[in-house]
């Protein structure tokens, strides 16, 4: 009983110390050759040049709800963080919201904050609290880190499992592919690596948490993936690679919806 009482603490810590190492929020056990702040480094970089080469849309009022709808979650998302004690998590994020005048109909979130919402998906998140989903949903990737992750895995696919502060001095071109491959941008788009179903889940998951502390009625999610599964063809890589059929994630999105609704004030 003695011994017991010794090694329990003893394994406890070793196990503390070994969950140290998993991703935030969730606890799922990550692949990570790449630091949070490689990661927005590079980030930062091709935001700018994405900027860049793309137009922003003129549309005022479009324009300002992606804004408005941006910043509401990113409250939410630090109220989140800090009631969990992760507020370091957020540490180095610049947070930018831009509308971008596409007729793709996607979005993303890069690591770090750095949002791109395209004008062809607001046809289909028709109104403020539909853009909440999409950007609940992508911010949600972007904190969880699942960037990282996919970057992680093109590495190790690519490079061999070589960290990212080594392939960028040795390889900085093939690190930049990559980067790109796993936002689905540049001229690569198509072999992006997809989001697994797990990283899928938990972004919806996570998205209805934000929307819904952001103000945004998360029941909505409901009706807008039904929309979403009738876009067919159109549908960019982000949301056509989902492995969750439409079905499996409308069916989880309606059990989770009594949690999400518990952070939900009118
Ligand atoms: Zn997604």
């Amino acid at each position: 009983m003695k011994l017991l009482k010794i090694f329990v603490p003893i394994i406890l810590l070793a196990l503390t110390v070994y969950y140290c190492s998993t991703v935030p929020i969730t606890g799922r056990s990550q692949l990570s050759l790449v630091s949070a702040s490689e990661m927005n480094a590079m980030s930062f970089q091709q935001y700018t040049d994405f900027l860049n080469q793309n137009s922003l849309s003129t549309n005022k009022n479009e324009t300002a709800m992606v804004k408005r709808v941006g910043a509401n979650i990113q409250r939410a998302v630090e109220t989140y963080f800090n009631q969990n004690n992760l507020s370091q998590e957020l540490d180095g994020y610049k947070w930018e919201f831009n509308l971008v005048e596409s007729p793709d109909v996607n979005a993303w979130c890069m690591p770090g904050g750095k949002v791109v919402v395209y004008t062809g998906i607001l046809p289909i998140t028709k109104d403020e609290t539909g853009l909440a989903i999409v950007m609940g949903h992508e911010i949600a990737h972007a904190v969880a880190q699942h960037g990282a992750e996919r970057m992680s895995q093109g590495l190790l696919q690519q490079l061999g499992g070589v960290a990212l502060s080594i392939a960028i001095k040795d390889r900085p071109q093939e690190t930049q592919n990559l980067f790109m491959t796993a936002y689905g941008i540049g001229s690569t788009v198509g072999v992006m690596l997809p989001f697994s179903r797990t990283q899928e889940s938990e972004a919806d998951h996570l998205g209805l948490i934000f929307m819904a502390m952001a103000g945004y009625n998360p029941n909505a999610a409901v009706d807008f993936w039904i929309r979403m599964s009738q876009v067919g063809g159109q549908k960019p890589p982000e949301f056509l690679s989902t492995h969750p059929s439409d079905e499996t994630r409308i069916s989880d999105i309606k059990k989770e919806l009594p949690e999400a609704l518990q952070y939900y004030k009118k």
